[in-house]
């Protein structure tokens, strides 16, 4: 089996041209048996890695998920693709399930979905045997890690499968990156010394903005406003406050729901639904709401509240923009909300380590609110991934803080953790630096060492903001699973051994100010309002709607701006759209192109300038059986035009009986010419070369019917 396969497969499929980058390594290696892991942001693309391989290898894919809501989206989608699949999990009765294991062993299934309680419910692996199983997914992989926000015990049984299992490759995906999960994952599944694909966890297309917390609805209203009529999330801390602010948002006339696990399950799913099927813009929920949301078009997240860490805010914020359109996550911060979570966390049950745990990440959230460097490099800086640009599209970048020369500041502080051997808290650094003589200090003889109080004129708190920054700038790194250690990156020895120069910011000026929002240019695929995007999205709207599906499981709004871009009138022109595939464009290529057609025709007779569109006018006169010439009078244009339009449609696949204008002998000696001069000379170069013989609206037309007959 080979990636010439997997290529196919993609674009038959999914109807995309080409891998992202990783995808297809990862495939070749699993095409390859080879356990991966790969590391991947939300909306990076994780899903294409094992259903690829699914597709193309013999037998069946088994994908172990902890999100049961989310299992019937994944597999409705995948049969809009024209993929047999099918789920299994506690919400099934007995009858159906027996029915897919039946469609299991007649090998009629090419990935099934299982939650891990089924996977290791009894008989179930034996079950498997019987089957040609071709691939595991571990989908969530992180779930195994304790040190991670997700854990499930459950997870750590899943190297039964390598036991049981040891020829069967198998991949482990997940969207968090850090290093502690990664080293779980790899040890826990005791995968056979598993290639690991880490991308970068860059969403680029997330607008990433933090306001005060002050004044929260207005600001929601101003938000709102610019984002008409655009599907969004709205994240609060309590239970209450999604309901209210739901009630508050319909009496400002918002389509607008709520979701929190305090709702009985249909009410939940109702909501769900309400928000798949865009019959309402806005939902208004606790975290509960997401896990089980694989809603591509979601284009912005506001979290009224701060999330409890970072991994947390970047799973949320991650919802959104999933199709690659340009999306916005704002953040309301406000003191109380931490002080309210500290609470929350330290009244909990939990144990003492998981609630220290847990203060730290949340302390690294508050700096992370009240930073003021490049927000997407803090984010990026915390899952270890080093930018070397400011990001440009976030509040920090459009609005910088001022800084100053922050370098003496910065190497006092690194050479003091190098000195104590890496082993001291950011506390008890702080106390060397200004030369405390507490107990802790001199119980480490850390006032002997060379910058023993080399920073008694910065006070604590100054220290404390200096440090912060340091660490969202990635110049040290906290270990958590070395009692929160603070240790020496390979950015810190650049700054010791290179005199590389470091910017600190100065605090006086960082006021959370109201950012008078600059305009900056935003990257590409801009969600552009336009007249033809609206009347695609109806369209989607209207046809998920009769086969009861999710809008974006027909297409996701990334091809129908593409299509409302390119206007494809044609098969050719419509497959070659991203997101359009084989089975896709049978089902709906029609009636897209007929909304094309439709659109621009109207726009003509409004007399509406539209690029690109003239031949299709053209088109639907020759249709109604007026001849070139004719039309030519109708639309006050040279008939050669009028012959070009024809040509056009022709080479674009339109049915026109080009034979009428040009006869055998004629496309003969016109052939000849273009033999010799190619498709690209001059119309009146070959009219010469031709001496004359023949009028230009044939060679025109024979140029054609030559480029056609050379592309088969
Ligand atoms: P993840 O599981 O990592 O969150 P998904 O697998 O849901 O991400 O993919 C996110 C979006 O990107 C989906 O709309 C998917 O169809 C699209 N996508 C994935 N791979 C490609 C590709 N090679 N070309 C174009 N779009 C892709
Ligand atoms: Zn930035």
């Amino acid at each position: 089996m080979d990636i010439r396969a997997a290529r196919e497969a993609l674009k038959l499929y999914f109807g995309y041209d080409q891998f992202r980058p990783m995808q297809e390594q990862i495939i070749e290696s699993i095409l390859q048996r080879k356990d991966v892991v790969v590391l991947m942001p939300t909306g990076g693309g994780k899903s294409i890695c094992y259903q690829v391989p699914a597709v193309v290898l013999p037998g069946i894919c088994v994908v172990i998920s902890p999100l049961i809501a989310l299992m019937k989206d994944q597999v409705e989608a995948l049969h809009a693709n024209g993929i047999t699949a099918a789920y299994m999990n506690s919400s099934l009765t007995a009858d159906e399930q027996y029915a897919i294991e039946n469609k299991c062993l007649e090998g009629e299934l090419k990935l099934l979905y299982v939650s891990p309680e089924k996977l290791l419910s009894s008989g179930f692996l034996s079950f498997l045997k019987r089957l040609q199983v071709s691939l595991f997914a571990v989908d969530e992989a992180h779930c195994i890690s304790a040190w991670g926000h997700d854990f499930r015990p459950e997870y750590t049984q899943l190297k039964a499968l390598k036991h049981q299992f040891p020829q069967v490759p198998v991949v482990a995906l997940t969207a968090t990156a850090d290093k502690l999960t990664q080293k779980d994952i790899q040890g826990q599944l005791h995968l056979a010394n598993p290639k690991v694909f880490k991308s970068s966890f860059d969403r680029p297309n997330i607008n990433l903005t933090v306001k005060p917390g002050q004044n929260r609805f207005k600001h929601i209203e101003e938000f709102l406003a610019r984002h008409h009529g655009q599907p969004g999330i709205i994240y609060c801390l309590s239970r209450k406050a999604t309901e209210s602010l739901a009630q508050k948002l319909k009496a400002s006339g918002y389509k607008v729901t709520f979701y929190h696990a305090g709702m009985n399950p249909q009410l939940r799913s109702k909501a769900q639904e309400q928000f798949l099927r865009d019959d309402v813009q806005i939902v208004c929920a606790t975290v509960a709401f997401g896990m089980g949301i694989d809603k591509s078009n979601v284009r912005w997240v506001i979290h009224y509240n701060l999330p409890k860490n970072i991994e947390s805010y970047y799973q949320e914020i991650g919802r959104a923009g999933r199709d690659g359109a340009n999306s916005d996550a704002l953040l309301f911060y406000s003191f109380a909300d931490v002080m309210n979570m500290r609470n929350m966390l330290s009244e909990g049950e939990g144990n003492k380590n998981q609630t220290e745990l847990q203060l730290v990440k949340l302390e690294r959230m508050q700096q992370f609110a009240e930073a003021s460097a490049c927000r997407r490099r803090i984010l990026l800086q915390y899952f270890g991934e080093a930018m070397t640009k400011d990001c440009g599209n976030c509040d920090i970048c459009r609005n910088p803080p001022t800084t100053f020369d922050g370098t003496l500041i910065v190497q006092k502080a690194l050479s003091a953790i190098a000195r104590t051997q890496e082993q001291v808290t950011m506390g008890l650094l702080v106390d060397v630096l200004r030369g405390s003589r507490n107990s802790l200090v001199l119980q480490g003889g850390f006032d002997k060492i060379k910058t023993y109080g080399a920073g008694r004129d910065i006070g604590p708190l100054d220290w404390n903001r200096y440090l912060h920054q340091m660490l969202n700038a990635g110049l040290i790194e906290l270990a958590y699973d070395q009692n929160y250690t603070l240790k020496l990156t390979e950015q810190s020895r650049q700054v010791l051994f290179e005199n590389r120069q470091v910017q600190l910011v100065k605090f006086e000026e960082v006021k959370q100010q109201e950012a008078e929002e600059r305009f900056k240019p935003r990257p590409k695929k801009e969600l552009i309002k336009d007249a033809l995007f609206d009347r695609l999205r109806a369209l989607r709207k209207r046809i998920a709607d009769e086969a009861n599906v999710p809008p974006y499981v027909v297409f996701t709004d990334s091809t129908l701006l593409e299509m409302s871009a390119e206007r494809p009138t044609n098969k050719i022109s419509m497959l070659a759209i991203s997101g359009v595939g084989q089975l896709k464009y049978g089902h709906y290529g029609d009636a897209f192109i007929n909304e094309i057609i439709d659109f621009v025709t109207e726009e003509q007779a409004k007399g509406n300038k539209l690029k690109g569109a003239t031949h299709l006018v053209t088109f639907e006169l020759f249709q109604k059986g007026h001849t070139p010439d004719h039309i030519a009078k109708e639309r006050n244009l040279n008939p050669v035009t009028i012959y070009s339009h024809l040509a056009t449609l022709y080479e674009q696949g339109y049915d026109i009986p080009i034979e009428h204008y040009v006869n055998k002998a004629e496309y003969k000696a016109i052939g000849k010419m273009l033999d010799k001069y190619g498709t690209e000379a001059k119309l009146k170069d070959l009219f010469e070369h031709l001496e004359g013989k023949y009028e230009y609206y044939k060679i025109r037309l024979a140029v054609s019917m030559y480029k056609k007959e050379m592309s088969w």
